[in-house]
């Protein structure tokens, strides 16, 4: 990550902090840090603060022992790395440089450094998702090209899964075993796999059970996690065996949703005119009680980001934003399924990330 870009970025987010009508950010550890500045610490107890003020110059306050490691961040060269000393409170040296005036604070900063920062501050709070939503909504080339790796690693470990028995396991050795699949596949964290079968599939968040997985089961598999800072998110529904007649028609019904959806994707569509596609198929069907969760999340550094593919979401599309279309149906105490593809917008439509096969697949 160069320099030029994450000045950019902070350009980028200053301009918009004016225009939003704040008169500052506060950037804590965590996603929105690593976007600007490509530093990217253990969010602690310890204070780190990038106050981005509009006609300032960026500073990055740091505990004085974290401030070797802040400087040879990408993006240093570009911030005053200011150290605070231990036994000094973090809150007061930040306070003198605490612009009058609203300020926004990273949606991921602890408590315990917002509630702080906003008794040394003296304008209102709010937080960066909430006042500056598209922040990194639009990926740029570099971001586009580590999402469709990850999201190709995600679909090379699936495929390694298929090939291996759900009969007579439990829940638990096929997330462990889609776990160790997606780090073969280069990804070097792996933050949930999601095994749902029979009953547990009706849970949208279901983890993985001790349950056994049976003959005619309908398995529900959402996994992701990260390689080189960008994130995966897929799911797949397989049976165990031949399907039956009901679970034919539902998986049906998802796949056609799912299609739906990405193909109302377009630049200057609207989040909720995609949600509301694919929920019109589902609706159709007699299934709309059974989609009990929004149609998609944006994707990035975060698993759920914004847009969020949702009702009430009037946000235009733009080309290079990315984010999941993941309708699904879920029958309480029988069994759910769900169809998840990460896209991204471009001119012509929606570029998928995942391409493993969405018919149902039945497995052993
Ligand atoms: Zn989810
Ligand atoms: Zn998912
Ligand atoms: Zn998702």
């Amino acid at each position: 990550m160069s320099v030029e870009r994450l000045r950019a970025r902070i350009d980028r987010a200053t301009a918009r902090t004016a225009e939003a009508g704040l008169a500052g950010l506060l950037v804590t550890p965590g996603s929105d840090l690593a976007y600007l500045t490509g530093y990217d610490p253990l969010p602690l107890e310890r204070m780190t603060l990038l106050v981005l003020v509009p006609g300032r110059d960026p500073v990055l306050l740091v505990p004085a022992l974290e401030r070797p490691a802040a400087l040879v961040a990408p993006g240093a060269e570009a911030l005053e790395v200011v150290g605070w000393a231990e036994g000094d409170d973090p809150y007061e040296a930040a306070a003198g440089r605490l612009p009058a005036g609203p300020l926004a604070i990273s949606d991921q900063a602890w408590a315990s450094h917002a509630i702080a920062l906003q008794r040394a501050a003296q304008g209102a709070f709010t937080t960066i998702g909430a006042a500056l939503p598209l922040l990194r909504a639009v990926k740029d080339e570099e971001e586009l090209a580590r999402l469709r790796a990850v999201g190709a690693a995600a679909d090379a470990a699936f495929a390694d899964i298929l090939g291996l028995r759900f009969e007579g396991r439990r829940e638990l050795d096929v997330a462990a075993d889609l776990a160790d699949a997606l780090r073969s596949h280069g990804h070097q964290s792996v933050d949930f796999t999601i095994v749902g079968s029979g009953p547990n599939g009706a849970s949208p968040h279901h983890d993985a059970s001790e349950r056994t997985i049976r003959t005619g089961d309908a398995v529900v598999l959402d996994f992701g996690g990260h390689m080189d800072g960008y994130c995966s998110d897929t799911s797949r529904t397989v049976v165990v065996g031949e399907p039956a007649e009901e679970l034919r028609r539902v998986h049906g019904t998802v796949r056609r949703a799912q299609q739906a959806g990405v193909d109302a994707v377009l630049p200057g569509a609207t989040c909720e005119q995609v949600d509301a596609a694919a929920r019109a198929v589902i609706d159709e069907a007699g299934y709309g009680e059974r989609f009990i969760h929004r149609t998609g999340h944006g994707i990035g550094l975060d698993v759920h980001e914004p847009p969020y593919i949702v009702a009430g979401n009037t946000t235009p599309l733009e080309v290079g934003m990315t984010f999941s279309v993941e309708p699904g149906i879920y029958l309480p105490e029988r069994l759910g399924v769900r169809i998840e593809d990460i896209v991204a917008v471009t001119e012509a439509g929606a570029e998928r990330f995942n391409d493993s096969p969405r018919d149902l697949v039945i497995v052993a």
